[in-house]
């Protein structure tokens, strides 16, 4: 493992950097690789986002977006950025199945790996490892990565700002889970006086919704949406037909299972959808109740405590049925 200082002394010269997120990237990951990107571009390195897939068009105007190289469009000149890169920054994730298929490319580049993540139990992979469950999100981290543990904040500028505060509202959902702290919010002020305009990056997020997103959405809470009021739980689920149906897009269905979670009295909320080639399930729970375990023991994934997902090579209908016969071994916890 490297030390600070080892790594401030290799990041004083020009280096050939690749930064990279977890597969699907949500607004953490992309926030935190363009606020890093940003601020490494400024010190001269020769910096390359890679993203292991495409993701929403509502994330696709961060500062930086257009240099960011998607690695399914571009698998070979990814992989010999990868190849040959002096150092890989592992942004919002901790293990590298998270990364398909970039994950054994980054294990065999001789770069030095760093992580910066806060995710539960991480692998094993990196030499620098700037890591804590606590923060919010991986965007605070790279903010203090940069300010506290590089000593830099003079650095984050109004480009670096924006793609940091975006990181930070989103994984926080707009600064409401518990781990957005005062110190979160403190950060989240030296950010906009950075330049970061708060309002218009919700708007940019948040009301950029298509037509057919919405109406995806009114079809998924009014005729998708089940309730099993013995275990405070919801689940919605979507069939590939109806994806087909409303014409959805990456990151349509994003934050629908927030719906079914914010209902009263509901403890865990599910949403389960055919993909091409698997299901997937996102679940979300309130207070304690340890949705990641759920993920990990059953599904395939793992996440944080009240956001994670997994997946399932079953069926649609038997990957419902599959997590309903789960729930009676968390009935005290669901009930409590
Ligand atoms: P989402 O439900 O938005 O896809 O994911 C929520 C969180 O769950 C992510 O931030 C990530 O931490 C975790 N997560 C989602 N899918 C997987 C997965 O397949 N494996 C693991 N280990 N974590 C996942
Ligand atoms: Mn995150």
């Amino acid at each position: 493992m490297l030390d600070t200082a080892a790594l401030s002394k290799l990041l004083n010269q020009p280096q050939k950097i690749v930064i990279t997120t977890h597969h699907k990237p949500d607004g953490d990951a992309m926030g935190s690789s363009l606020g890093l990107y940003n601020y490494l571009i400024q010190l001269g390195h020769h910096t390359q986002v890679i993203a292991p897939s495409d993701y929403p068009e509502f994330l696709a105007w961060m500062p930086g977006n257009e240099e960011v190289m998607i690695y399914t469009e571009n698998a070979e000149r990814s992989a010999q950025l990868i190849a040959s890169a002096d150092i890989i920054f592992c942004l919002d994730f901790n293990n590298l199945t998270r990364i398909n298929e970039m994950g054994e490319l980054v294990r065999q580049s001789g770069a030095v790996k760093v992580m910066i993540d806060h995710h539960l139990e991480p692998e094993d992979f990196d030499d620098y490892r700037y890591w804590d469950i606590n923060a919010c999100a991986a965007a605070q981290l790279v903010y203090s990565f940069i300010a506290e543990e590089l000593q830099r904040p003079d650095l984050i500028n109004a480009d670096v700002a924006t793609c940091l505060y975006t990181g930070i509202m989103t994984d926080s959902a707009s600064f409401r889970l518990p781990k957005t702290t005062a110190a979160v919010h403190r950060i989240v002020a030296h950010l906009i006086e950075a330049g970061a305009v708060n309002w218009h990056i919700h708007e940019l997020v948040y009301s950029n919704s298509s037509e057919n997103r919405l109406r995806f959405l009114g079809h998924c809470l009014a005729n998708k949406l089940e309730i099993l009021h013995e275990y405070n739980t919801a689940i919605i689920s979507v069939t590939r037909a109806e994806m087909q149906q409303y014409d959805t897009i990456t990151g349509d269905t994003e934050g629908i299972v927030n719906y079914a979670l914010g209902i009263s009295g509901i403890k865990l909320a599910a949403f389960i959808v055919e993909r091409t080639d698997l299901v997937k399930l996102s679940l979300r729970s309130k207070g304690e109740f340890p949705a990641n375990e759920i993920c990990k023991k059953y599904f395939k994934g793992g996440g944080h405590r009240n956001a994670s997902g997994g997946q399932s090579d079953l069926s649609l209908e038997e990957t419902i049925e599959k997590f309903k016969q789960i729930l009676p071994e968390y009935k005290t916890l669901l009930i409590q």
